[in-house]
């Protein structure tokens, strides 16, 4: 009795909800999907008769538009029953893209924050939030049986010699076939489709995919571990808020290894309790298949997750699933801010500090901007945790704009020891090879016991190079400023930026000398120097050569996890998340390729990585020994790694930033122009400077004087900036987009490039 009780009274909600969204409203406002400046308005369409029943916001359909009233496809904003419109100029909607809606209100909400906040079309911004849905068609041709006289028609063709006839015969026997498939057959092009079609002998059929994908494969389930104290701590505090229904964001401030994950599965599990599901980020593929394990184990099928490798088809299944209710958590990098649950209760953010968080196209989000306007809009709590989190989140929380709940010990609380090694000194007493002695005696002592080490190199901009001996000239790739990589297993100079191939060369092109020598480290070269030195040990690589196939990744972290080998090299893919009972030794190559880069942000990458490499060290039982080599052994940023002193490397960084005038204090506008003709990027971006520094008089920004980019040449673009500063970024935002108005109005700027981003992970 009870339960058909309330199935009724679903049933009923359903009618009202139903009757609220659609049911018997006559007018569409629709956003049409071009991504043209011009066209970001709302358009008004009258809902047909046949639609009145079915159709909802964040709806997908295809509307006539334009003077040629050509099909484009739109999406539904709001339902009305007014308009201020002529009715007689209006237009119908033409027909449903599917039979659901693939936004909610409070995602069209947050599709007008985006195109406000990040300067884009609504369009853009929606079609961002939805994954990609047209690869969920398939075009299938069958003949057109309905028209009458169709044997006739058929006879008619049939016996021409054309490829029009060519085509129907195939299809009276292989009707109802894939376009795809039939072009591939038959090699032709469109064009004898769209005259069957226009002749209306054929009928193009849309039909939905649907097999059955399957990305968790078989897991071993975990169960809840007793939270120590602090976790304790950091658990009711942050279910206290959320009890409590606090607005605030909250950062878990916790030492690596201090068993934050687990506090966020517990937290999940009390979320999940209460009805409500969870999204889970972070940052980076390679993090994803232990945090992701982890996941698994402890929520299996009501879990699932979602990152860039997966298939579009694959996403959009995930992406269903969360929508239908299927799975109630979802672990994933970015674009995972996007699930539509229903019921959202809780959004993590792991190492919130993380670049990958901010998208670098258009729309360029920060995700944590887009989390806590969700929040807002679905009332639920934002967590991030970071053993380092970046100074702007930190700064919040002492402007109490965030509330902050720290965990100062490790699970087996222990530290690694941390020691700092000026290879300055080495190089004095004559010691040539990239490892320091005490490195050296380390990693043997290492292998001695049996344990693991990892051997983390910075690359960024430092990689191994070709130079002459004789007049020093360094090679240098033809369509960019930046310095060849020497690959050694294939004997090839690559270009990392735009992958742009060549053979060594024998003499230097510049002085003829034969003299030509490797120089610089490389992840190759560590390897065949770990070889050389430490010849029984079994050694892996992971670096961007290692990993670029789908599994590579997971293939080489479980071998390591499996003790397949006792070495592990790595770029930064190795210096995050990853949790090794068994390593016991971090050795850090070069600490400093990313100083004095120019970048405010400098110090804070420098900071974070190292000591998130650190962190690596010792996770288990054993005690766990880091050493970082490095040319600036005094700089700040590797002296409060020494100490772990998170605190200590904040104050003196927040300093900095006040005199310099830089985030948080300020908001940083990037403005960068590219083109392939040098003088005309330097011309516009000249003009458009002396405009802003006319406009500047009333806005009294801090603009910065036009300069080169470091790469400033780029896939043979010539690349130009100007840095604007400013409290206030909605000055700055309007400031720039207008004066770049003008600057088209009296400049034409056909075949410039131009990009903005507001607070950019780099501007150098
Ligand atoms: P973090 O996310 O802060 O880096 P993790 O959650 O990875 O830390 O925890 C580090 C290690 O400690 C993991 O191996 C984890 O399984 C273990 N761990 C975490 N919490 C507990 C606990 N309460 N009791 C025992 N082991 C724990
Ligand atoms: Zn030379
Ligand atoms: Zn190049």
């Amino acid at each position: 009795m009870k339960i058909s009780n309330d199935l009724f009274i679903i049933k009923l909600l359903d009618i009202l909800l139903h009757n609220k969204q659609g049911g018997m409203m006559k007018y569409a406002k629709i956003i049409i999907d071009i991504i043209n400046e011009n066209v970001d308005k709302v358009f008004n369409y009258i809902i047909p008769e046949n639609l009145k029943q079915t159709i909802s916001i964040g709806m997908r359909v295809l509307v006539p538009f334009g003077k040629s009233n050509k099909l484009r496809e739109g999406y539904i904003i709001e339902l009305t029953n007014e308009t201020n419109l002529d009715q007689a100029k209006l237009k119908y909607i033409h027909s449903l893209q599917d039979d659901y809606s693939i936004f909610d209100e409070d995602m069209i909400e947050l599709a007008k924050f985006m195109s406000e906040k990040y300067y884009c079309t609504l369009s853009s911004s929606l079609q961002c939030i939805m994954p990609n849905i047209n690869i969920l068609y398939e075009k299938y041709i069958v003949i057109n049986y309905d028209k009458e006289n169709i044997d006739n028609i058929i006879n008619e063709i049939i016996n021409k010699k054309n490829k029009q006839s060519e085509l129907l015969k195939f299809l009276l026997i292989n009707n109802n076939i894939k376009i795809s498939d039939i072009k591939n057959i038959l090699g032709i092009s469109n064009a004898p489709i769209k005259a069957l079609k226009e002749k209306n002998i054929i009928k193009i059929e849309k039909i939905r995919i649907n097999k059955d994908v399957n990305i968790i494969k078989n897991y071993t389930s975990t169960s809840p571990l007793t939270l120590n104290k602090e976790q304790t701590n950091a658990f009711n505090f942050i279910m206290n808020k959320i009890r409590k229904n606090s607005k605030k964001p909250i950062l878990l401030h916790g030492v690596t290894g201090s068993g934050k994950t687990e506090v966020y599965l517990q937290l999940i599990s009390k979320i999940i309790e209460d009805g409500k599901d969870a999204i889970v980020l972070v940052p980076e593929i390679s993090l994803t298949p232990q945090t992701l394990e982890r996941f698994i184990s402890r929520f299996g099928k009501n879990v699932s997750f979602t990152h860039s490798k997966l298939s579009d088809y694959e996403r959009f299944v995930q992406w269903e699933k969360a929508k239908k209710g299927n799975i109630k958590i979802m672990v994933g990098t970015r674009s995972a801010i996007f699930t539509p649950f229903k019921n959202l209760g809780i959004i993590i953010i792991d190492e919130e500090h993380e670049n990958s968080y901010k998208s670098e196209i258009t729309p360029k989000y920060i995700t944590k901007e887009i989390a806590e306007k969700l929040c807002s809009l679905k009332n639920c709590t934002l967590v991030l945790g970071s053993a380092t989190p970046s100074i702007d989140t930190y700064y919040k929380t002492k402007s109490l704009k965030y509330d902050i709940i720290t965990i100062q010990k490790r699970v087996n609380n222990t530290f690694p020891n941390i020691k700092i090694i000026d290879m300055r000194k080495e190089l004095q007493n004559g010691n040539m090879s990239i490892f320091s002695i005490e490195l050296f005696n380390a990693i043997n002592e290492n292998l001695k016991n049996n344990m693991q080490t990892l051997l983390f190199l910075n690359r960024r901009g430092h990689s191994t190079f070709i130079s002459c001996r004789n007049c020093g000239y360094v090679m240098e790739c033809k369509n960019c400023n930046v310095n060849y990589t020497y690959h050694l297993k294939t004997n090839k100079l690559i270009c990392h930026y735009c992958n742009n191939i060549e053979s060594v060369p024998t003499t230097c092109p510049e002085c003829s000398s034969t003299y030509i020598k490797y120089f610089g480290v490389g992840t190759q070269k560590i390897e065949e120097q770990v070889k050389k030195y430490f010849k029984n040990a079994r050694i892996l690589r992971m670096d961007m050569d290692t990993t670029s196939k789908k599994d590579e990744y997971k293939n080489i972290l479980d071998d390591f996890k499996n003790h397949k080998a006792d070495i592990l090299i790595g770029t930064q893919m190795i210096a995050k998340g990853l949790d090794f009972p068994k390593v016991s030794l971090v050795g850090v190559i070069t600490a400093d390729t990313m100083l004095n880069n120019g970048d405010y942000k400098s110090s804070e990458y420098t900071f974070q990585l190292l000591t998130q490499v650190s962190g690596r060290a010792g996770r288990a039982n054993s005690i766990g020994n880091v050493f970082i080599q490095t040319y600036n052994p005094e700089h700040y940023s590797i002296q409060f790694v020494k100490n772990n002193d998170y605190i200590g490397f904040y104050k003196r960084e927040i300093e900095e930033r006040k005199t310099m005038f830089y985030p948080p204090f300020a908001n940083i506008f990037f403005i960068m122009f590219s083109g392939n003709k040098e003088d005309k990027v330097l011309n516009a971006i000249n003009i458009l400077h002396k405009i802003m520094l006319y406009y500047n008089k009333k806005a009294n920004l801090n603009i910065s004087d036009v300069a080169k980019m470091n790469i400033y040449k780029l896939n043979n673009q010539f690349r130009y900036k100007i840095i604007i500063k400013s409290e206030d970024e909605t000055k700055i935002k309007n400031f720039v987009l207008y004066t770049i108005k003008i600057l088209k109005e009296k400049v034409c700027t056909k075949n410039i490039y131009i990009t903005l981003s507001l607070n950019p992970n780099y501007i150098v």
